[in-house]
């Protein structure tokens, strides 16, 4: 996710020899999850009922890109669905992007895209994907890449400040 023309996303440091999940870590998973949730679905960037401002643009200069595996997001979500699911669905092209927003100057970069494309009709005008009576992701187990590897300075402070 891209809040200036340069890709901004930031990798998060996992827990040494994350791929055991051993009891430490298993409260790991449990502290990280439930905290993580409470804060991007209810105190977005510590503010109280904000939620999810990095799966919607608002009126920023924001873009939800590049999704690099698009390829594989595509390909899993026809499965989760069981049929098709068309670029066109879930992604803009630059094209399309720059077009949509093009008062918007990250819009206008091709290397955001891939972008995640954006539904009109919520007033934060966030990601497809995200369900907003739930805030959550409705794609969580399969969203790409960018999206699993972003978090924000502030949650960044929140959960990791004291690791
Ligand atoms: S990562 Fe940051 S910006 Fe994104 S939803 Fe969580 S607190 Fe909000
Ligand atoms: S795919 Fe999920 S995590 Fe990624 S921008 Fe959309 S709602 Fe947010």
């Amino acid at each position: 996710m891209v809040r200036t023309s340069k890709t901004a996303v930031r990798l998060r440091s996992p827990p040494q020899n994350s791929k055991v999940v051993d009891f430490d870590h298993f409260f790991y998973y449990i502290f990280f999850m439930s905290s993580h949730c409470d804060i991007c679905a209810f105190n977005c960037y510590g503010q109280k009922g904000n939620y999810a401002s990095c799966c919607s643009v608002e009126e920023r200069n924001w873009i939800m890109g590049p999704i690099l595996d698009y390829e594989k997001v595509l390909k899993d979500l026809s499965l989760k669905y069981g049929r098709e699911v068309t670029f066109k669905e879930v992604f803009y092209d630059f094209d399309e992007g720059s077009r949509t927003f093009s008062a918007r100057k990250v819009w206008q970069d091709p290397n955001n895209y891939p972008a995640m494309r954006i539904d009109f009709s919520t007033p934060k005008k966030t990601c497809v994907f995200y369900n907003e009576n739930l805030r959550v992701c409705s794609i969580y187990e399969i969203r790409p890449e960018t999206c699993k590897n972003y978090f924000c300075d502030y949650l960044e402070r929140e959960l990791f400040m004291n690791q």
